[in-house]
């Protein structure tokens, strides 16, 4: 049978006529776990159009190497890009491509140093562009990563954790503990608790504030869960909303159920964010909104694609994303509702399964 890993080296093979190079040396951590398996903190892999891929890492990891990637030949050498560019030197390969992205200014040096004679291209966020089409193993992931946090923060409310006289950092710990118990390997980033006036900070970091009757209480939070991470946000309100909490949670909602069907496939990214925006702008909170609409979510946090009116490009099938619409009221509160969802031929499935209706506690 062939492995996931090797599919996704194939997929990436199969760019390579197109990038101009023969062979792609691949070392961002993150796009080398994705084409191998290897977890480890050190490590690279050349993709090679003839099929004989390389793989290396340094001698802590060799035990690890062998059995996360079984299927390909290791190289065991410190200096992992420079000791597969030193192989390909010998072997006369002209066309390389590398992550011009990711190599810094001395890495770059050295493999100029090292390959005297090779063509240096760019792989253009090649792996990067595999990624954001998930194969049913990764989804799979996604969706436990989702139900994780879901899990964690109806714990949390029931168990009356989110009450006025507790800190903001004592319920985003308390959170975060909560996702632990339920199988999270660690949180997907560190968790967002923004109470009260706080909650129209977009990304607030937990204060020692006490939450008070009347705030709006806004949790952005995830799991990571075999690599991969849930991202979801979720405002409530402590004590029976104001009219203004009431207008703009409602705002903020229905331009999140419009920005998920708007999530569909061959959809333009600009005309998602724009399907959630306009229903804001239109409401006159327009310059209240400061952020785009979403991204995408995987190995990485916020990957491939940006949904927002900067971005490029279409939606595909089994693309996952976010859609998070919010209004941020200086002084005041803000509200942002944000889920994970995949996108399908069929229509949008949706990852994250916590309510929407506005929670009040
Ligand atoms: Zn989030
Ligand atoms: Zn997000």
């Amino acid at each position: 049978m062939t492995s996931d890993t090797a599919v996704r080296r194939d997929r990436l093979r199969a760019q390579l006529a197109d990038l101009a190079v023969d062979v792609a040396l691949v070392t961002n951590l993150v796009n080398v776990r994705y084409l191998t398996g290897f977890t480890g903190s050190n490590a690279a892999v050349l993709v090679s159009a003839d099929g004989a891929d390389v793989f290396c890492t340094d001698g802590r990891y060799r035990t690890q190497a062998a059995a996360q990637v079984p299927d390909l030949e290791r190289v065991i050498e410190r200096h992992c890009a420079a000791a597969l560019a030193g192989r390909l030197s010998a072997e006369g390969v002209e066309g390389i491509g590398y992550e011009s992205h990711e190599v810094s200014v001395d890495g770059l040096a050295d493999l100029v140093t090292v390959l005297a004679g090779g063509q240096l291209r760019s792989l253009q966020r090649a792996v990067e562009g595999l990624r954001t089409i998930k194969d049913e193993g990764e989804i799979a992931l996604l969706r436990q990563a989702c139900a994780i946090a879901d899990r964690a923060l109806a714990d949390l409310i029931a168990a009356g954790g989110v009450c006025a006289g507790r800190s903001e950092l004592e319920v985003g710990r308390d959170l975060d503990g909560r996702m632990l118990d339920h199988g999270a390997e660690e949180r997907s980033f560190e968790t967002i608790v923004a109470s009260g006036p706080n909650s129209a900070i977009p990304h607030h970091r937990p204060t020692g504030r006490v939450l008070e009757r009347g705030d709006f209480v806004k949790f952005d939070f995830g799991a990571a869960h075999g690599g991969y991470h849930s991202d979801m946000t979720r405002t409530v309100v402590l004590g029976e909303p104001a009219g203004w909490q009431r207008e703009i949670y409602d705002l903020v909602h229905a331009a999140q159920r419009a920005g998920c069907a708007a999530a569909v496939v061959d959809a333009d990214v600009r005309a998602v964010d724009a399907a959630a925006r306009d229903l804001i702008t239109a409401a006159g909170y327009g310059e209240q909104f400061g952020h785009g609409l979403g991204h995408g979510v995987g190995l990485e946090i916020h990957e491939a694609p940006t949904v927002s009116h900067l971005g490029a490009g279409r939606l595909a099938d089994r693309m996952p994303v976010t859609v998070e619409p919010g209004v941020y009221l200086e002084g005041r509160g803000g509200v942002r509702i944000e889920d994970t969802l995949v996108v399908r031929a069929e229509g949008p499935e949706l990852l994250t399964m916590t309510g929407k209706e506005l929670v009040v506690l």
